[in-house]
């Protein structure tokens, strides 16, 4: 019997070697970390809409031009996407104040930025992801003055396709994570897109209710993260919708529904 090579277990997803040279399989968990990993649990069925839901936006990213790692979807759980040299960094796109940089400055939660903010954090658990300047990338070789303009312009670029996406639903984009890597073609190396697009990383608002449809549900204990996971799915057209469609989403009436 042969089995896969492991190549990588992070908090929500494990990596294995792919079919090809140059190729991985992500394969999506049910486990939901926050705080770096001080708070730990699950999500029932949280890897299978998120497997489904980086798909659909990684699809639509390619074909608006924005290079990125996915292949194919497997299965449920499971993706192929290229393998890259993963840049430590984090960057986060934000277009409303919510989470740490409410905390950090002391703006209200929820109050629009006078314009979109790009920031960076470098991608090391032991340290709980300190955010840094580009002045720092550049300073321990992190990435290049051209890589990094490529990181920019995809983050801004992905940042107007989300935003009218998830708008098109009634859903505020708040804000979001990213991580970038390197393919090489021999001496040359250029940036792509990388990881997952999902709720676990971005901040989703209901536009009409202000409900959060994100892993901040978790990571706060309101409860209801199965629901919100699936009414971002629902609403972006990937799960059969059972209930007929509800312009509004009642978190509460859902929950009631399961007997929560
Ligand atoms: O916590 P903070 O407000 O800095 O998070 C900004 C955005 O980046 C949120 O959407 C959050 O989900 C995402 N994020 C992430 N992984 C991290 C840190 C933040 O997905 N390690």
């Amino acid at each position: 019997m042969s089995r896969r090579r492991q190549i990588y277990e992070g908090k929500a997803k494990i990596l294995y070697e792919g079919p090809e040279p140059g190729t991985l399989i992500q394969y999506f968990k049910d486990d939901a970390t926050a705080f770096n990993a001080q708070k730990k649990g699950t999500i029932q069925g949280k890897g299978v809409i998120n497997n489904r839901i980086s798909e659909y936006v990684f699809t639509r990213l390619n074909h608006i031009g924005v290079p990125n790692h996915f292949i194919r979807r497997l299965n449920m759980r499971e993706q192929l996407v290229r393998q890259v040299e993963i840049i430590p960094i984090e960057v986060v796109v934000r277009n409303v104040a919510a989470g740490s940089i409410s905390k950090r400055l002391g703006i209200p939660e929820g109050e629009p930025l006078p314009h979109t903010l790009i920031e960076y954090y470098y991608k090391d658990d032991a340290l709980g992801d300190p955010l840094i300047a580009e002045e720092h990338i550049a300073c321990f070789g992190w990435a290049n003055n051209e890589e990094m303009q490529d990181i920019s312009a995809m983050a801004i670029r992905v940042n107007d396709f989300m935003c009218g996406m998830f708008a098109a639903i009634n859903i505020r984009l708040v804000d979001f994570k990213l991580e970038f890597g390197r393919i090489w073609d021999g001496d040359y190396s250029r940036v792509i897109l990388a990881d997952e697009i999902s709720p676990d990383g971005c901040r989703l608002w209901d536009m009409a209710t202000g409900e959060k449809l994100d892993k901040d549900r978790f990571r706060r204990d309101l409860g209801g993260e199965e629901e919100a996971y699936q009414e971002v799915a629902r609403r972006l057209g990937l799960l059969q919708d059972d209930n007929g469609p509800s312009e509004v989403f009642d978190l509460s009436k859902h929950r009631k529904l399961r007997g929560k």
